[in-house]
């Protein structure tokens, strides 16, 4: 089975093509992924309207470019499949138009895909695993803990109530001048910080749910920037790495509870965590989930950064395993969705232009 992915969510516009054998084991064929990067970080953050038009521009020549680096023509794919949702809308038009448009074309079945399923099935792709498994997508636009219960079946038991963590990145990147995209320029600075000069708030700690909030820390580490003006660079080092430490003190204190939860209503002989999203980069948080599945007997599985980013492939494999299942593909009149949670990717709702 092979299909076309296309992703547009975001300010990555990116097509690939992925392969699923029989057997539910699969390999990327092609993966190609433009970032827009560039184009926003003079406005230190991502502006939807740019983002629309850059993906208009690239799209064509990527997918293309996907189908001929797998040696591919459209005539030889099974399906298409797009990002449908969640993200900005113009992008996602852009995307679903063109897979709807290649489909017709083609005449291939079109599935339209929620981004976060693309995100939580990754981990199939790469490593394997099996159902059910414990997620943490960690992003600049979102921050959850979902069961993955199986393909369409998902559980979120845990959001941010405020930013995402990689929001938190950022801004406090920003404020402290060190450029965007702030997760890398944050992760270097704190290398050379003390953790323990700042003591940060841990927010929601102890808090019986499985929800985050980061906007309490951001603030506090305002205060803290603004009573040390003008700052050092030790100071700004040293922020950092109390920032740093304090997010990965939350994690982990959500974690226990989510792992916790996990033995309690999952029966799987291999309980596995796995990791998504472009905070899932960050050498400190990885290095802290590794110890934590040591500790808690989880596996932990974290696909290289190139597939915890947005990408393409993920939303291609996420059409193989829904094709290979026999689910309906979309009618034509599916409509973008800038909402749509995960939860709510149930059968039904694929293709009944919600
Ligand atoms: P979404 O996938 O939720 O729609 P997005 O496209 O912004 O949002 P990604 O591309 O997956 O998300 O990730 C980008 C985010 O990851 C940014 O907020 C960035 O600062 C953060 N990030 C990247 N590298 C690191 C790092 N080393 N440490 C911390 N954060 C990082
Ligand atoms: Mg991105
Ligand atoms: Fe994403």
């Amino acid at each position: 089975l092979r299909v076309l992915g296309i992703e547009t969510s975001c300010d990555e516009t990116a097509a690939a093509l992925v392969e699923r054998a029989p057997d539910g084991s699969g390999a990327i064929v092609s993966n190609v992924v433009m970032s827009q990067i560039e184009e926003h970080a003079a406005f230190g953050g991502v502006v939807p309207e740019l983002a629309a038009r850059a993906h208009v521009a690239v799209l064509d020549t990527l997918v293309a470019e996907a189908l001929s680096q797998g040696n591919v023509a459209l005539g030889d794919v099974d399906a298409i499949a797009a990002t449908a949702g969640p993200g900005l809308i113009g992008g996602l038009i852009v995307g679903l138009m063109t897979g709807k448009a290649l489909a017709r074309a083609a005449d291939k079945p079109l599935y339209a895909i929620n981004h976060l399923e693309g995100h939580a099935l990754t981990a199939r792709l790469t490593d394997g695993v099996a159902f059910p498994y414990l997620m943490l997508l960690v992003s600049g636009g979102h921050t959850q803990l979902v069961l993955a219960k199986g393909v369409g079946k998902y559980r979120r038991w845990g959001t941010t109530i405020d930013d995402a963590l990689g929001e938190a990145f950022d801004k406090t990147a920003k404020l402290l001048g060190l450029g965007y995209p702030g997760g890398p320029a944050v992760e270097a600075a704190a290398r050379t910080g003390d953790p323990r000069r700042f003591a940060f708030p841990r927010p929601l700690r102890g808090n019986p749910g499985l929800d985050f909030s980061f906007s309490g820390l951001k603030t506090a580490v305002r205060q803290a920037a603004e009573a040390l003006v003008p700052l050092a660079d030790q100071d700004v080092a040293d922020i950092v790495a109390s920032f740093q430490a304090a997010i990965v003190d939350t994690l982990k204190e959500r974690l226990s509870r989510a792992a916790a939860r996990f033995r309690d209503e999952c029966e799987a002989a291999d309980p596995t965590l796995v990791v998504a999203g472009g905070v899932a980069a960050n050498g400190a948080i990885r290095a802290m989930l590794t110890d934590f599945c040591a500790g808690e007997g989880f596996r932990f599985v974290a696909p290289q950064p190139a597939l915890c980013t947005d990408n393409a492939a993920m939303i291609a494999w996420a059409g193989a395993e829904r094709a290979a299942l026999g689910l309906p593909p979309a009618e034509m009149t599916v409509a973008a969705r800038s909402r749509w949670p995960l939860d709510e990717t149930a059968d039904a709702l694929i293709g009944s232009g919600r």
